[in-house]
């Protein structure tokens, strides 16, 4: 197995978050070879060649994004999604916790490519420690003089802020994340205008995840060929992976796009614990439908996987065994999305309020046969209704499992409740 780490390259080195360490691993020499070497336009053009697709879920061509800003001389922002909460992910929790000022150096680079003056990091809630190193790091940047007025003597100038959310899921949409930054409930905006036309405080704004900029060094240090001599022409580059679920070693694994998952999974994350095998695997976050062992071979890359019915999404692979009950686990991720939908859209609010209802009843051994069409029925009227994607999200997993589970939906039923867990409790009794 060959390690092609980047972003995590310095995992192993201790206080890397320190300035004084990460400068001593090359760190900000990148900015220096940004700021001397290139034109702001040259940058961009560099991430369009390179072909970085953002990391938060969507895939969208950075360079492509970075492109779209109205050009009429209002001030640019460039805002930075740390509000990483989609089930099953946890990449920009360790690149913030670990290695901030990678973040920090994409952060100004990119800043000085689009042509903004502040920059702000929307940082989850429930990230204390990343927020602390945050606001640590950010500070130590100042001081060092990377970020303030006239950067390394530069005519270039940029203010970094570092904002706590509170705990929201929908703040992760990235207009609902504005209007939060903005100092109101998070809320999602109709869409267009996009933030690149009108974003923050109406200015045009770009809203990259944290994996996408924290790219932004090792591209302008090794060139866009480098990174499209990675992965595959239309998902070029590195993509950091959260494999959780029972395997033997679950992590955070930074890959080549197109890797096939089953690499991922025996390889990289050890493969199963003994005596485990895999009844299915959510390759993108909660948010995306499943795919069955006997795909295991679908290469990792945005095309590959949508061609397999599903997603690469934000790179969480949730990998389910042969104990876990499909009915418990589409009910537990349901009422997730219940929790934190925002209640603006009727099919959103009233779709996941109901569909978490009749899987409560279905996994109790309350349900009946015609729940399963109820469920369908309800799904089938939240897709691509709803006012943003997270309507979409609270469904992908869900009609997906009963597509390939309906057997084990329908047992919950006819055996007045959970056969897997009765099979369970027989041989510990
Ligand atoms: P999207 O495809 O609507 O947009 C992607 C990006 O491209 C956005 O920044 C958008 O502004 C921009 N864009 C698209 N078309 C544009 C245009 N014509 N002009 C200018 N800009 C344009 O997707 P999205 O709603 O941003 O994200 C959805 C994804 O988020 C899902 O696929 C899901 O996987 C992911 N997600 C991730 C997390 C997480 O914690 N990482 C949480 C929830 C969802």
């Amino acid at each position: 197995m060959s390690q092609t780490y980047y972003l995590l390259r310095n995992r192993e080195v201790p206080d890397i978050g320190q300035i004084e360490v990460y400068q001593a691993h090359g760190g900000y020499d990148a900015l220096k070879k940004a700021l001397t070497q290139y034109q702001p336009e040259e940058i961009v053009d560099l991430v369009k060649k390179s072909g970085l697709r953002g990391r938060g879920g969507a895939g969208f061509p950075t360079g492509v994004k970075w492109g779209f800003l109205a050009k009429d001389g209002r001030p640019r922002y460039l805002v930075v999604n740390s509000d990483e909460a989609e089930p099953g992910t946890f990449k920009d929790r360790e690149l913030i916790e670990h290695n901030p000022h990678q973040l920090i150096e994409g952060m100004i680079i990119s800043s000085y490519a689009i042509g903004a003056g502040e920059a702000y990091i929307y940082c989850r809630g429930e990230f204390l420690e990343g927020y602390e190193e945050l606001t640590r790091a950010v500070k130590e940047a100042y001081d060092a003089g990377f970020l303030g007025e006239n950067i390394l003597d530069s005519n270039f100038s940029l203010h970094l802020f570092v904002y706590r959310g509170a705990g929201a899921y929908i703040c992760g949409e990235e207009s609902a994340l504005l209007e939060s930054l903005e100092g109101r409930r998070g809320n999602p905006r109709l869409k267009p205008p996009f933030p690149a036309v009108a974003g923050l405080y109406g200015m045009p704004t770009i809203v990259n995840n944290v994996e996408t900029i924290a790219n932004l060094p090792p591209i302008v240090t090794y060139g866009a060929e480098w990174y499209t001599s990675m992965g595959t022409e239309k998902s070029p580059g590195l993509k950091i992976f959260s494999v959780s679920g029972k395997v033997n070693r679950p992590g955070n694994y930074e890959i080549p796009l197109a890797t096939p998952l089953k690499t991922l999974i025996d390889e990289y994350a050890g493969g199963m614990q003994e005596g485990r095998s895999i009844k299915c695997i959510i390759p993108g976050g909660s948010s995306v439908p499943l795919l069955m062992p006997d795909q295991l071979d679908t290469p990792l890359d945005y095309e590959s996987v949508l061609k397999a019915g599903s997603m690469l999404g934000s790179g969480g692979c949730i990998v389910l065994d042969d104990t876990v009950c499909i009915v418990k686990a589409s009910a537990r991720l349901v009422k997730f999305y219940r929790e934190e939908s925002c209640g603006k859209c009727t099919p959103c609010r009233e779709g996941t309020y109901w569909l978490a209802d009749v899987l409560e009843r279905i996994e109790a051994g309350i349900g009946d046969q015609a729940d399963l069409d109820t469920i369908l029925d309800v799904a089938d009227n939240m897709n691509g209704k709803c006012f943003c994607p997270l309507g979409d999200a609270a469904i992908g997993f869900l009609v997906s499992a009963v597509k390939h589970f309906r057997d084990e939906f329908e047992a919950h039923v006819t055996e007045r409740g959970c056969p897997l867990e009765a099979k369970v409790y027989d041989t510990v009794n």
